[in-house]
């Protein structure tokens, strides 16, 4: 199947020779560059009032109702449950962005009890916005502050420019900078958000994660986040990120941590077109990923497949691990978790789900 070899000319695109990481059928653990732990309850939440057509929409009807009846309980169970799923298909670092404005202080920090729980490394950050007001946008500041002064690993969140003043931007810039970490944002993913790259032009910095960029129109400094499922799912268009120059980086955007599937899903909507366009490119993406979570490469994954091989995995669905070893500990043995009940995880979460629909409902 393989048409052609060699160097591939992009300076984050590596050629198949400079792979070193994955061999038969072993590869490190999996890392999930932008996720929405609180989300993982919302399958089969009620229908909105009506149904959005427009991004801005999407979030109004959708998103931004849900964040908003997230309890912390109801958190607990969604991070754990998506945890779960995550480790399931192999990926043992998150990189979440967290939303539940009811519910902003002490967020993170269950969160990350949460995949502590599972066995899961994450990585996170409270999303800043002024949508629901200035106190809101003030106490998500302090969200963040709170958990990386207690020694939490993650960014400071911010939710978009477009729900952002200039200076509550200031404000997420400052802290950042004071805590020494970078910026996890959503830039441009729908035209609602096109003044993005003039708002974060002189911003942004090299350890920002920008997720989307699919109507930046200009070059900022940062990581890009590409997240093929969700762009599809919220019709925000192609965001093409071969023409960027920015080191690129594989997300789900929160509709799962199946890195694997994401990196079909990256292949696919490149090909569809590019005919020339080569899974090695998405599989070099998603290696990219180890560059912000280093620590994952030293967790093992031995899968159902060999090889794990890009020119492999484009075209053979269900590859599914059989045990994962993070940080020397294997968390994931015969096709189950060890830590967790894995039962017990669907069944509260399935009960916090039911709280939380009767919220929306
Ligand atoms: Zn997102």
């Amino acid at each position: 199947m393989r048409t052609e070899s060699g160097a591939i000319p992009f300076p984050w695109h590596g050629a198949a020779s400079e792979r070193q990481v994955s061999t038969g059928h072993q590869t490190p653990g999996l890392v999930c560059a932008h996720h929405h732990l609180y989300s993982t309850l919302a399958r089969g939440m009620p229908p909105p009032p009506r149904t959005p057509t427009t991004f801005q929409e999407i979030l109004e009807l959708v998103w931004w109702r849900l964040d908003k009846a997230l309890d912390l309980e109801m958190i607990e169970w969604s991070a754990k449950l998506g945890a779960l799923e995550a480790l399931e298909r192999g990926t043992t670092a998150i990189i979440d962005h967290h939303a539940s404005p009811s519910a902003i202080e002490g967020s993170l920090s269950v969160i990350a009890d949460a995949c502590a729980e599972v066995g899961v490394r994450l990585s996170t950050c409270y999303e800043v916005t002024d949508r629901n007001g200035v106190d809101e946008a003030k106490a998500g500041l302090e969200e963040n502050n709170r958990f990386l002064k207690a020694g939490g690993r993650g960014y400071v969140g911010a939710h978009a420019c477009f729900t952002l003043s200039d200076a509550t931007l200031d404000a997420v810039c400052t802290l950042a900078d004071e805590l020494d970490v970078g910026v996890h944002i959503h830039v441009a993913e729908g035209p609602e958000d096109i003044d993005a790259g003039r708002r974060l032009e002189g911003r942004a910095r090299d350890n920002w994660i920008l997720v989307h960029a699919v109507h930046l129109d200009r070059e900022l400094a940062g990581t890009i986040a590409h997240t093929p499922l969700s762009n599809m799912n919220n019709a925000v268009g192609y965001a093409a990120p071969a023409k960027r120059s920015n080191r690129i980086v594989l997300g789900t955007d929160g509709i799962g941590g199946d890195m694997i599937e994401a990196f079909r899903m990256t292949y696919l909507r490149a090909r569809e077109i590019d005919v020339t366009f080569s899974p090695d490119v998405a599989w070099s993406w998603l290696e990219a990923n180890w560059d912000l979570f280093p620590e994952a490469k030293d967790d093992r994954v031995s899968w159902s497949y060999d090889p794990m091989e890009p020119w492999h995995l484009a075209f053979t669905p269900g590859v599914r691990p059989t045990e994962v070893i993070i940080s020397g500990e294997k968390v994931f043995e015969d096709g189950k978790p060890t830590r967790v009940d894995p039962l017990e995880v669907r069944a509260k979460a399935r009960e916090q789900a039911m709280r939380l629909f009767e919220r929306l409902g």
